[in-house]
């Protein structure tokens, strides 16, 4: 087999899949995790799993929106997704390649957009 053909027998095979949100094919293999279920690009997922990550056992498959960051008791940063199909709220690891700006970009959201004024820190 050459080159070119194995790249293409791997695309849309059972190692990747599409990405619904941004359309980048996404190797399901990545850098810190064994079960990728987000795009790295877009950070958006689909409810694919239901009870553990990788059963693959929900009957929804909407689309995944990446509303926040949490940091679990080591420092590993965790991705929040709400499904845009039923409200639910997952938990995922983030990898090793996932978008430095986008999670960053979350992470700091709630200090964009304060519920008080930010300067009211400064007198406590
Ligand atoms: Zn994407
Ligand atoms: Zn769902």
């Amino acid at each position: 087999m050459s080159r070119d053909q194995r790249h293409r027998a791997r695309r849309g095979g059972p190692n990747s899949f599409r990405c619904r949100h941004c359309g980048l094919d996404v190797p399901i293999q990545a850098f810190g995790t064994a079960h990728r279920n987000h795009c790295p690009n877009c950070l958006w997922s689909r409810h694919l799993d239901d009870d553990s990550p990788g059963d693959r056992d929900a009957d929804c498959g909407s689309l995944m929106e990446p509303i926040a960051i949490s940091v679990r008791g080591d420092g590993e940063w965790v991705l929040v997704h709400r499904c845009r199909g039923c409200e639910e709220l997952r938990l995922n690891r983030t990898a090793g390649d996932d978008n430095p700006l986008l999670l960053l970009r979350l992470a700091v959201k709630p200090l964009a957009q304060t519920p008080f004024p930010i300067e009211r820190i400064a007198q406590v």
